[in-house]
C-alpha cells in the first residue's frame, strides 16, 4: 500500500481507462475522487471495495468553472490532491472539411484544456508539500497522426506538449509531470470505432482484427489494468526522477 495516506483526482473515471487507473491506484492505498459522466455507482462501489475513502463529482470538464467547483470539493472532502490524472477525452472521426466545429471545441476543451484548468489549480497544493504527480493520459495520438482525427490528434499532441511544459517548471521539486500514450485499449470510445466498421459491413470480429491490424502489431488491446500499473510505478520513488516523458504503451505503434 504505497500510496495510502495520499489523494487522487482522476478525471472521466466512472469508465474506461480513467476507472482502470482509479483501481490501481485504490489498491495501491490511495483514496480517490472520481469523476464523469454516467452512474457513478458502480464505479464507486468498486473503488470502496479496494478498502479507500472514495467519492464522485460530476464536473463537466469542458466547464472551468465546473472544474474550478470540483478542485474546491476536493479539498473540503479530502483536503489535498496528491496525485492528478487527467484522463477524460472524446473522440471524433471525420475529415477535416466535414469536422463539425463545435466536435473540434468540446475535444479541445474536454482533451486539453481541462488539464490545463486542475493543473494551474491544484499545483500551488502539491508545490507547499513538494510532492506530487500530474499524468496526462495522451495517446499514440500524442506523439503521431492519423487522417480523419483532427481534433484529437492536435489534442493529445498539445497535451504531450503542456505535459513538458509542467515537468521544466516543477524540475526542481518533488512535484513530477508526465504523460501517458496508449495504443488501443477495448473501452467505449474505442467500441464506436468498431461500430463504424461492423455498419460498413464487417463482422465484429472482423471488425476489431482490421482495427488492431491498421496500428498495434501486438494484434492485442493493452488493458486499462496495464495503464494502472503505469500509473502506479510513476507515483512511485522509483520514478522520481521521470519527468516530461510521453510513455507509449501500445502494442508496437510507434515501434514501426
Ligand atoms: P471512455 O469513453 O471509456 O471514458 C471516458 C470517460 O470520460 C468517461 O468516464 C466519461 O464519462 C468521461 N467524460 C467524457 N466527457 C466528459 C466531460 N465533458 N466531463 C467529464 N467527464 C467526461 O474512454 P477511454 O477510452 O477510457 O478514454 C479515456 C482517455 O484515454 C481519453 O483521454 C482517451 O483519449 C484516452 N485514450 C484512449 C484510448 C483507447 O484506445 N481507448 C487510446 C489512447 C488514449
Amino acid at each position: 500500500m504505497t500510496l495510502k495516506g495520499k489523494t487522487a483526482l482522476v478525471t472521466g473515471s466512472t469508465s474506461g481507462i480513467g476507472l482502470g487507473i482509479a483501481l490501481s491506484l485504490a489498491r495501491a492505498g490511495a483514496d480517490v475522487l472520481l469523476n464523469g459522466f454516467g452512474d457513478p455507482a458502480p464505479a464507486l462501489k468498486a473503488v470502496a471495495d479496494c478498502g479507500v475513502r472514495v467519492e464522485h463529482h460530476p464536473a463537466d470538464m469542458s466547464k472551468p468553472e465546473q472544474i474550478a467547483e470540483m478542485v474546491e470539493f476536493a479539498q473540503a472532502r479530502f483536503g489535498r490532491v496528491d496525485i492528478l490524472v487527467n484522463n477524460a477525452g472524446i473522440q471524433h472521426v471525420a475529415p477535416i472539411e466535414e469536422f463539425p466545429v463545435e466536435r473540434w471545441d468540446s475535444i479541445l476543451a474536454i482533451n486539453l484544456s481541462s488539464a490545463f484548468h486542475t493543473t494551474r489549480l491544484l499545483l500551488p497544493g502539491m508545490r507547499e508539500r513538494n510532492w506530487g504527480r500530474i499524468i496526462n493520459i495522451a495517446s499514440a495520438h500524442g506523439l503521431v497522426g492519423s487522417a480523419q482525427k483532427s481534433a484529437y490528434v492536435a489534442a493529445k499532441h498539445g497535451l504531450v506538449g503542456l505535459t513538458k511544459v509542467v515537468a521544466l517548471e516543477t524540475a526542481t521539486t518533488g512535484v513530477t509531470c508526465n504523460a501517458i500514450c496508449p495504443g488501443w485499449v477495448l473501452t467505449p470510445l474505442v467500441q464506436q470505432q468498431i461500430d463504424m466498421r461492423i455498419s460498413a459491413g464487417a463482422s465484429p470480429a472482423e471488425a476489431s482484427e482490421a482495427l488492431l491490424a491498421e496500428k498495434q502489431p501486438s494484434l492485442d488491446f493493452v488493458t486499462p489494468e496495464q495503464l494502472g500499473g503505469l500509473a502506479v510505478f510513476l507515483c512511485s520513488e522509483a520514478a522520481d526522477q521521470v519527468r516530461g516523458a510521453a510513455w507509449n504503451m501500445d502494442g508496437g505503434w510507434l515501434a514501426r
